[in-house]
């Protein structure tokens, strides 16, 4: 194709999630032409994302020092966990307004075709949360999908013996979707309506 540099840069950008070929392309030839400056910005956020931005030593959510922003929040209720796949899905759901507790991040989904276990997941690190006695609902927020289904159904029959609620958000979620996807008010509504499971 093309030679050194600009095929570098295209191999690397068609490594991404949901770059093809032709954007691939695209982007480096927009990249080639465009305001140094502007290249440069886009270089220093990409080498600070790696070199700043860790994990929540509570929550597994990203954050910029040992807490997330969400953790080191005194006014957020101690009492209400809710367990996400990813990072995003905090987003999504902080963006709703609905919800004012804490979260755990799963880092992903039991997925058996992918090798994905309950030992891939923080799982042990979320019954440790639990065990301190201080959360009385746990909201189980994975994605409507096989897999966050899976892992929702596994969670529950796990955590409803230690005597804490379990919920699901209600559905009106779009089956087989992603969380992050879903719009704010259906978010929020599926929030508003969980269930016990
Ligand atoms: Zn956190």
């Amino acid at each position: 194709m093309y030679e050194g540099a600009i095929q570098d840069l295209i191999d690397e950008l068609g490594r991404l999630p949901g770059v093809g070929p032709k954007s691939a392309q695209r982007i480096a030839f927009h990249v080639l032409s465009a305001d140094p400056a502007d290249v440069n910005r886009l270089a220093t956020a990409l080498r600070k994302v790696k070199d700043l931005v860790r994990f929540c030593t509570t929550c597994f959510n990203v954050a910029e020092s040992e807490q997330c922003r969400v953790c080191r929040d005194p006014r957020r209720s101690n009492e209400v966990l809710c367990v996400v796949e990813e990072p995003k899905d905090v987003v999504a759901i902080e963006r709703t307004g609905e919800f004012r507790g804490r979260y755990h991040v799963l880092g992903g989904a039991i997925n058996p075709l992918e090798g994905i276990g309950p030992d891939n997941l923080r799982i042990r690190e979320l019954l440790v949360r639990l065990g301190t006695g201080e959360v009385r609902e746990l909201i189980l927020a994975t994605d409507p999908n096989t897999e966050g289904e899976a892992t929702a159904t596994y969670l529950a029959l796990l955590v409803k013996p230690m005597g804490i609620a379990v919920t699901r958000l209600a559905s009106g979620l779009p089956v087989g979707g992603d969380l992050e996807y879903a719009d704010e008010i259906t978010l929020g509504r599926a929030f508003e309506g969980r269930r016990a499971v």
